[in-house]
């Protein structure tokens, strides 16, 4: 019996689990979240309490560890957290080396999350794909010719970068209009939110000289009226008109429930998801796009957009499919364990 244990170091969870190498269900498997005030040293510890209480006196025969943040993983070690502090320059695979005894490899979980859909999951078969999470960032990872593709300096995959919309809203990156300005969570969360605020702000006084985007907005706003279409109704009710509260998630159910408003912001995050899959399909021509994270389950309007526009971007003789992951979260996990035997 080989055992292989996986790590899954999230911004906001960690997670471990145990498989026999070959087999596609876990033996053990524990997830806890990091506490509130977590940094490296205590993620660290809950790790370690994780992996004594799943070995329990076993010993694995390698460690693949997904990490939530720039990895170099040709040494293992971590850069950075965008989440947790506490974990520039951690060298985590000497570390788990010299406590268990075995060999380690660590990379960051998006191009982990690749490699396990590549594997066990909705890239299997396929050698050439470009694994896409969309839910509180937008991350990317490359499988080429049934391998990692990590880029010159490991920055390969970033698509939540790219440039759809050069003078859209500027991104936490500093530029304008990335995908990930567009279509993670929180920032679909904030559009839907400024586009209500700036309607309350106009209705309380009119002296107040409105932005060019205000302008826009408010011709938006008008426009639904005259067509009698729903205008952010339906989503001030899900929060109890507390704005504070939108969620993406509740983006994508408003838009569901007919919300009109709610439909354009979540149709905007599909379009630039589509761009930028159309962009990346011209440049690298994958057999496949797979897509997971909690945005992409909005349903199958966000599916239509998002497919057409990306063929609309691909040049006609470009061809590829764009398919849901499967493994879910689980899919760093997963990736760790191909990880070991790479
Ligand atoms: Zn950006």
């Amino acid at each position: 019996m080989t055992l292989i244990l996986a790590l899954d170091f999230g911004g906001t969870k960690l997670a471990a689990a145990m498989v026999n190498v070959g087999s596609r269900e876990w033996l053990r498997y524990e997830r806890r979240l990091s506490p509130a005030k977590a940094d490296a040293s205590t993620d660290l510890e809950i790790m370690r309490s994780l992996i004594y209480s799943l070995l329990q006196g076993t010993k694995p025969a390698a460690i693949g560890v997904s990490f939530g943040g720039p990895v170099d993983a040709s040494t293992g070690t971590v850069r950075l957290s965008h989440h947790v502090p506490g974990w520039e320059n951690i060298p985590l695979k000497h570390l788990l080396e010299d406590e268990f005894g075995v060999p380690v490899g660590v990379d960051n979980d998006a191009n982990v999350a690749a490699l396990g859909e590549h594997r066990f999951g909705a890239g299997e078969g396929y050698d050439s794909l470009f694994y896409i999470t969309v839910s509180t960032g937008v991350g990317g990872g490359w499988i080429l010719n049934g391998k990692p593709w990590r880029g010159a300096g490991g920055m390969a995959g970033e698509i939540g970068h790219i440039v759809v919309d050069p003078a859209g809203p500027v991104c936490l990156c500093g530029k304008r209009g990335c995908v990930e300005r567009l279509a993670s969570g929180p920032y679909m969360a904030q559009n839907a939110r400024e586009i209500l605020e700036n309607v309350d702000a106009s209705a309380a006084s009119r002296r107040v000289p409105p932005s060019r985007l205000l302008c826009e907005r408010l011709r938006q706003r008008e426009a639904f009226r005259r067509e009698g279409r729903q205008g952010g109704e339906i989503l001030r009710g899900l929060v109890g008109d507390d704005l504070k509260l939108l969620t993406g998630q509740l983006v994508s159910e408003a838009a569901a429930a007919g919300d009109d408003l709610a439909k354009e912001v979540l149709h905007k995050a599909a379009w630039a998801l589509g761009v930028g899959i159309g962009n990346v399909a011209n440049l690298m021509n994958p057999q496949r796009f797979v897509l997971g994270g909690g945005v992409t389950k909005a349903g199958d309007d966000f599916w239509q957009v998002l497919q057409r526009v990306a063929l609309e971007i691909a040049l006609p003789e470009v061809d590829f499919e764009i398919v849901p992951a499967v493994l879910g979260d689980d899919a760093p996990l997963w990736g760790a364990v191909a990880l070991t035997s790479i």
